[in-house]
C-alpha cells in the first residue's frame, strides 16, 4: 500500500505577463501528475530548473493545494485535512530544504533549533526537551557539545545535519528532501547520504529525493519520476531508466 499517492494533480499560477499592467497569463506548472510512492523507498523527482519540481514539493507537503487532483498520505486526501489529522501528517511528513537557516531567527543556539518543533507540537517540555535533543544530535553524528553553540560556525554539512536533526527528532514517516544535498561538496554529500542510509535502516524511512541532479538522484534512488515542463514523462526503476526501448 502506497504511503504517499498523488492522482491527477494539477496546480497553475497566474503570472501578469512582462509590460502589461492588467493582462495575465497562466502557467500549468504541474500537470496531471500520477504517482505512487511506497514505504521504505528511495523515490527520486528529477529535471531541469523550472519544470515543476517546488511546485510538486509544495503539493505534497501541503504547502499549497492543487487547483485539480488528490495527494493521499498514509491513505488521508491532505487536501482536506485540518486540525488534528492535518498536524498529525506534519509531523509525519517532513521537509529538508536546501537552506537551512534562510528563514530561522540567526542568534538561535543549535540545542534550541532542534527543540522548536517538539514545542510546537506539544511533544516534550523542560529536561525530556533537552534529552531527545541530545540524542537526536548523537544520531545525526553533531556532537553534544555543540548544543549551545550558534550555528554561524558550522559547516555547510553540519548545518544540514541540523536541518536533519530538527526533522528526525518528531520521529516522521516520510522525508521529503528537496535539493537537499545540492549546496554541499561531494564529500559532504558522501557522508549525508551515509547518514540517510543508517536513519532508513533504523527508523524505516520513506525518502522522497526532489533534485536537478539526475547523477546524485541515479545513485541513491530505487526508482525515479522525470519531470518536465511540469508534467511527469518518465517513471522507472533506476536502472532502467532512460533505458527503455
Ligand atoms: P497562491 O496565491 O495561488 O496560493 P502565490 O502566488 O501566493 O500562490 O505563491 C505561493 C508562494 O510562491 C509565495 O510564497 C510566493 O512568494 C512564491 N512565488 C511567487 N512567485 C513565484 C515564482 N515565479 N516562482 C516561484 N515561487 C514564487
Ligand atoms: P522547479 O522547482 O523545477 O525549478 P517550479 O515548481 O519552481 O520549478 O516552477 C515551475 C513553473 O511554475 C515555473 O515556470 C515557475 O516560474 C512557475 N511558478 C512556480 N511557483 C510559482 C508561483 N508561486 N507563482 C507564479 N509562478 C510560479
Amino acid at each position: 500500500k502506497p504511503i504517499i499517492s498523488i492522482r491527477d494533480a494539477t496546480r497553475s499560477y497566474r503570472v501578469r505577463k512582462r509590460g502589461t499592467f492588467a493582462s495575465y497569463s497562466t502557467v500549468r506548472a504541474v500537470r496531471n501528475v500520477t504517482f505512487d510512492v511506497f514505504p521504505g523507498e528511495n523515490f527520486g523527482i528529477v529535471g531541469e530548473s523550472g519544470c515543476g519540481k517546488s511546485t510538486l514539493m509544495r503539493l505534497l507537503s501541503r504547502l499549497e493545494r492543487p487547483d485539480s487532483g488528490q495527494v493521499l498520505c498514509d491513505g488521508q486526501d491532505i487536501t482536506r485535512l485540518s486540525g488534528k489529522g492535518l498536524l498529525k501528517f506534519r509531523r509525519d511528513f517532513q521537509l529538508v530544504l536546501q537552506d537551512p537557516f534562510n528563514s530561522l531567527p540567526p542568534r538561535t543556539a543549535i540545542g534550541a533549533i532542534i527543540e522548536e518543533p517538539l514545542k510546537t507540537h506539544g511533544i516534550a517540555r523542560g529536561a525530556e526537551l533537552r534529552d531527545r535533543v541530545l540524542s537526536v544530535m548523537r544520531e545525526v553524528g553533531l556532537p553534544g557539545t555543540l548544543y549551545d553553540e550558534l550555528p554561524l560556525g558550522l559547516s555547510a554539512g553540519q548545518r544540514q545535519r541540523v536541518n536533519v536533526a530538527r526533522a528526525m527528532v518528531l520521529e516522521p514517516k516520510v522525508l521529503i528532501m528537496d535539493e537537499t544535498l545540492s549546496s554541499l561538496d561531494q564529500t559532504e554529500q558522501f557522508k549525508l547520504l551515509k547518514l540517510f542510509e543508517q536513519l532508513q535502516a533504523q527508523h524505516g524511512l520513506t525518502y522522497v529525493y526532489i533534485s536537478h541532479d539526475l547523477a546524485m538522484v541515479r545513485r541513491v534512488c530505487n526508482r525515479v519520476a522525470v519531470m518536465y515542463l511540469g508534467e511527469v514523462v518518465e517513471i522507472a526503476d533506476n536502472s532502467r531508466l532512460f533505458f527503455d526501448p
